[in-house]
């Protein structure tokens, strides 16, 4: 009898070449039938005639379009309809969205190859795509993607453009972006008062741009999702002028290379950070420095810098004029303020900046920073999880209610659930101004409006002073049922949820700080967790934050804080420290001085002790830098002989604090360098740490390990714990797919929510 299937396949199917690529599959396979989206995903009608099914669907999965992401294929039997050939239909609208959205992708191989072929009809145009690359998160505006339904909406295609869209043979088959220059975007070149200087002539445009870098200008380039300030990184002098004008004294800027042998050249690359550099995700790599290339002020005292290699056409196009170049790339932006995407609100914000502009006529609907990662051994971690990640689907097991988790107020992400998918949106950084709300509302409707999103349940951070938890408090307003999740609780459970966890875990959260059940700041939590619930096991004593959460750049106060809880208010090291008395005052009176037992803290309070920050202008900023010191002072005789900090023995352990100042004081006085004794500081956290995992590993019979917070950012102390713990036989789980830092809250927060609703 002649057999007929009905194939359904959902995920990321539309827009990434996929019916081309079944059509062609079922030709060689001959099967006769049609495929064609509706707004679930994609349909096949196959009819094999009498040969089994088996070797397309097993070429479905293992050929499939390089963009595209397989959540599911259902195969049914149908009654036979004697197909003559195989073709592509009409697209089809059901009443249910779920349509999966791809992310922005880098410019594949073969748009390379036209792009610098002076034969192709798109030689040098900067806006040339195919169904495997170019934007599309950043300019969808409506699903189901169709080109009516983003910004390529505002340029109608031309006959030659229009043919290729039209033909399944074609690459450019269906592809929403495609365009050329005689009917697609264009760049313009201004100067920083918005006279435009060259338009529409890319050539013109790239040598312009190349000889102005090299003359110590800064260029902002509107890019995929937003404008990027683009300077010579070995120039001294300009990367001055742009860390003063960006308001950014020491965090570091991220580098473009025109090729990755111009990386290895001088960073170390490791096989996988290969990998993740040559992806098509093009992400921001962290790697070792080799041999000095760059100006130091790129990222001063950090020997890890963050490279990443061009990923739309234009950025190809300027290195194509000079391959050795290294530029610097940091998001177009004042301090910690949203990257610039919209031309008004770039002109606006980065005049001051920017000497010139390269602008081009095609709206960006959602902003979107580099990602940045980076790896340790064959793992890879993310930093930052934006441009060409979002907004894959985390996929999950299927809620009953549409939810929405708000998410923390820095570096924030927030999440969507719906069936059995969670959407996290792009980094927004931090919640802390205007522009950073805007922001936030702006996307969270965005989101909304994209996937069809009705939420019927809000949760949100537990700390009372989160933008975040006020918008929460407002969607409980309207009628939203509202869950608070602790803080540590979400990052722990964020690590369960990427790692299909269900069962116990000993949750290790190091981090900055976190509002707690009891009101003191958090950050040092082994909770034995669920996903609907924690037990609080151990923590690092509390000392008091002098000035409290807001004042984490004056790691100075926290230095006193600490040394005053070790040796009372005769403080060693610090004791000439100008502001030491009304310091000391504040914590006696307890003024704004919360309590927290954050690690981070300890971290940056051990960096003043040190002598190594005093005052810093970026988060994290004296942890990097007490890292760097360790890495120097690293040493296997040290490691052996790391000191345990005394714990007690409590229902609840708590790590004395105070006993790991007095250490790291006396280490000093021994006569050890700093950065020896800055190793200690990391070896003996890390030893201590082990050992409270052995500890509630008897206690409460769990071998699992979940790891997170923003302090595993520290590539020694991840590796020294984790190495560890493994060696010690625990089962060790961490963040792979969203951010070690509060970027991965939301992921956490809603799937506390699913397991409770
Ligand atoms: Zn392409
Ligand atoms: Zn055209
Ligand atoms: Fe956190």
């Amino acid at each position: 009898m002649q057999k007929a299937y009905k194939i359904r396949i959902k995920g990321i199917v539309q827009g990434v070449g996929f019916r081309p690529f079944i059509y062609k599959l079922a030709k060689e396979e001959k099967i006769k039938g049609i495929v064609l989206n509706d707004t679930e995903g994609v349909i096949i009608y196959a009819e094999p005639g009498s040969k089994p099914m088996d070797s397309f669907i097993e070429k479905i999965k293992k050929e499939k379009p390089p963009v595209s992401i397989i959540d599911s294929i259902e195969i049914s039997e149908k009654n036979f309809e004697g197909y003559k050939t195989f073709s592509i239909e009409k697209s089809r609208l059901t009443d249910r969205r779920a349509a999966f959205i791809p992310p922005d992708i880098s410019m594949c191989a073969d748009c390379e190859e036209e792009f610098f072929s002076k034969a192709d009809f798109r030689h040098h145009y900067p806006f040339i795509t195919c169904i495997n690359c170019g934007p599309r998160f950043s300019i969808i505006k409506d699903i189901p993607y169709d080109r009516i339904n983003t910004a390529m909406d505002a340029f109608p295609m031309c006959s030659r453009c229009r043919t290729e869209y039209e033909d399944p043979e074609n690459r450019r088959f269906h592809s929403q972006p495609n365009a050329c220059s005689r009917c697609g975007p264009q760049l313009t070149l201004y100067d920083s008062n918005k006279n435009p200087i060259i338009d529409k002539d890319a050539g013109r445009i790239a040598e312009f741009t190349f000889n102005k870098l090299q003359n110590g200008s800064i260029v902002a380039i509107k890019g995929t999702g937003g404008y990027l300030l683009a300077v010579n990184a070995e120039d001294d002098d300009a990367i001055k002028r742009l860390r003063i004008l960006k308001g950014r004294a020491f965090k570091p800027f991220a580098l473009m290379c025109g090729a990755i042998d111009t990386i290895e050249d001088f960073l170390h690359v490791s096989e996988k950070e290969k990998e993740l550099l040559l992806s098509r995700e093009r992400p921001i790599v962290l790697l070792r420095i080799k041999k000095k290339k760059v100006s130091k002020l790129v990222a001063p005292g950090l020997t890890y810098l963050g490279v990443m290699l061009p990923y739309i056409p234009f950025q190809h196009h300027i290195f194509s004029l000079e391959k050795d170049m290294v530029l610097i790339m940091t998001s177009g932006n004042i301090s910690e303020e949203p990257i610039a995407y919209d031309d008004e609100d770039a002109f606006g914000r980065l005049k001051n900046i920017a000497d010139y502009f390269i602008a081009y006529n095609r709206e960006i609907t959602a902003p979107t920073d580099d990602s940045v990662m980076f790896a340790i051994g064959d793992e890879a971690y993310f930093i930052r999880r934006s441009r060409s990640f979002v907004p894959v689907p985390f996929k999950s097991v299927t809620s009953k209610k549409h939810l929405i988790a708000t998410g923390g107020d820095i570096k924030n992400s927030f999440a969507l659930a719906k069936e059995d998918i969670i959407i996290l949106s792009q980094y927004l950084g931090d919640l802390a101004a205007p522009s950073g709300y805007e922001l936030f509302d702006k996307m969270f409707h965005h989101f909304q409006h994209l996937y069809d999103f009705s939420p019927e349940a809000v949760i949100a951070d537990m700390h009372p002073g989160y933008y975040t938890t006020k918008i929460a408090d407002k969607l409980e307003a309207e009628g939203l049922k509202r869950i608070n999740v602790q803080h540590h609780h979400a990052h722990i459970v964020s690590v369960m949820e990427e790692h299909k966890l269900n069962d116990e875990v000993i949750g290790i959260s190091f981090d900055g700080t976190g509002y707690g059940t009891d009101g003191t700041l958090w950050g040092s939590e082994f909770l034995i967790s669920t996903r609907r619930d924690f037990l609080r096991a151990a923590h690092f004593d509390c000392f008091p934050l002098p000035g409290g959460e807001k004042a984490i750049y004056d790691v100075w106060k926290t230095g006193i804080s600490l040394l005053q809880k070790a040796f009372g208010n005769d403080i060693p090291l610090m004791s000439k420290e100008n502001n030491k008395d009304i310091i000391l005052d504040m914590i006696e009176k307890n003024i704004n001085s919360p309590l927290a037992c954050s690690i981070g803290r300890i971290f940056d309070g051990t960096a003043a002790i040190l002598g190594i920050s005093r005052s810093i202008s970026a988060e994290a900023e004296a942890a990097m830098l007490l890292e760097e010191a360790a890495i120097k002072g690293c040493s296997e005789k040290i490691k052996k002989n790391a000191f345990v900090i005394p714990y007690s023995d409590s229902n609840t352990i708590t790590v004395s604090t105070s006993a790991l100042i007095k250490y790291i004081v006396e280490t000093i006085n021994k006569g050890y360098t700093i950065e020896e004794t800055a190793f200690m500081f990391h070896a003996s956290i890390a030893r201590t740490t082990v050992e409270i995992a052995g500890i509630l590993r008897e206690k409460y019979s769990v071998n699992r390990i979940a790891l997170c917070g923003g302090v595993f950012q520290n590539k020694l102390l991840l590796s020294l714990i984790r190495e560890s713990l493994t060696n010690n036989k625990f089962d060790v789980f961490i963040n792979n797919h969203a951010p070690l830092n509060d970027g991965s809250i939301a992921l956490g927060q809603i799937a506390i929510g699913k397991s409770l609703l």
